[in-house]
């Protein structure tokens, strides 16, 4: 490690100071082109459009980070938040199906591997056991960039660039119009808010421009996905508190984005657990429980228990004091 100590540093830097100009982290990627690890198969082909949203399939998957001698991007970042051992398998066997259009949330105890889950479907990384499939064809068999046009990817944090609306809705479909932009922007809750803008589309968004409240931004991303109109979602749900108001309306953002698509999401919300076609609860890098919101509270195990130390309270409390204020990009 004590080798590779300069160019990491270097690396690092790069990182943060494009984090620092706005630029999401998966565009790091693409900009910097610095994802050996993943690359298309000499006969990949292009994941055929489907008609229907297709199924996802973990087929006894199994990962382990990449060791330090093949070092990427994501696992300086990873070393760089502790931790220590990139190369131990992360997840053991994990299987199971979403069904074309269903909704699937991953809960668990943090470092259990659900973003890790999310990881193998747009290929961040590829499974190092078993087979990720979408639409019944294994993820590595396709180019990388059908599979992206086919897997929408939705953060935690919608990272928004220094530029205008019309800009930051562009970087998900080049070629879109003025009009798609405002009907997607309509559709994800947002489009009063930009109606009301003093440049509309043009309104420059960022820590120099418009600054918009953390409900706003999710919004923003979300109908940046609509946008993109991918098949398959794979969603981190916001942890930030939101007031009431803004809560209700990325959710009504959300169920707009999710109807008719197959998606994967990272719940932290007890109303997404609540609709999930099926929740599974990863612990350990392991399956642990699977179902029903019903179900598994009867089942009085580990959800059971997630629920009552994460969800419940979201449900009797009254809304969370406010702390979207307006926030720096
Ligand atoms: P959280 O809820 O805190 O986000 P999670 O359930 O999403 O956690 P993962 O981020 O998938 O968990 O992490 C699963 C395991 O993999 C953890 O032990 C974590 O330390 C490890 N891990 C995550 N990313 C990397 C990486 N890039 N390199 C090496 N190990 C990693």
């Amino acid at each position: 490690l004590t080798r590779m100590y300069g160019p990491l540093t270097a690396l690092s830097n790069v990182h943060v100071d494009v984090m620092t100009a706005l630029v999401s982290f998966d565009r790091v990627f693409e900009v910097l082109d610095l994802k050996p690890l993943i690359d298309d198969r000499p006969d990949a082909r292009a994941l055929p459009p489907a008609r229907q949203a297709p199924a996802v399939e973990f087929d006894h998957v199994r990962f382990r980070y990449p060791g330090a001698d093949e070092i990427s991007l994501a696992s300086l970042e990873s070393i760089a938040r502790g931790d220590t051992s990139p190369g131990r398998e992360v997840l053991h066997d994990v299987h199971f199906t979403a069904e074309p259009g269903q909704m699937v949330a991953l809960v668990g105890p943090s470092g259990a591997g659900k973003s890790t889950i999310t990881h193998l479907v747009s290929r961040m990384y590829d499974a190092t056991g078993g087979a990720v499939r979408v639409g019944g064809t294994d993820v590595r068999d396709v180019t990388l960039e059908s599979l992206r046009s086919t897997v929408g990817v939705v953060s935690q944090d919608a990272h928004l660039f220094h530029d205008t609306i019309g800009e930051n809705m562009r970087y998900a479909a080049p070629g879109a119009t003025d009009e798609e932009i405002l009907a997607a922007l309509e559709a994800a809750h947002v489009g009063d808010l930009i109606a009301a803008m003093p440049d509309g589309l043009d309104t420059v968004v960022g820590d120099r421009g418009y600054r918009l409240s953390g409900g706003e931004k999710q919004r923003l991303a979300i109908a940046r996905l609509l946008l993109k109109a991918p098949s398959v979602v794979v969603l981190d749900e916001a942890t930030a508190h939101l007031d009431s108001e803004s809560e209700a309306a990325v959710q009504r953002a959300l169920q707009t984005a999710l109807a008719g698509r197959t998606s994967l999401v990272i719940a932290h919300r007890l109303s997404t657990v609540r609709e999930a076609d099926q929740i599974l609860v990863i612990d350990g890098g392991r399956i642990v429980e699977r179902g029903r919101h019903e179900e598994l509270l009867l089942e009085g195990g580990l959800y059971a228990e997630l629920y009552r130390t994460q969800f419940a309270r979201q449900g009797e409390t009254a809304p969370s004091p406010r702390t979207d204020e307006p926030a720096t990009m």
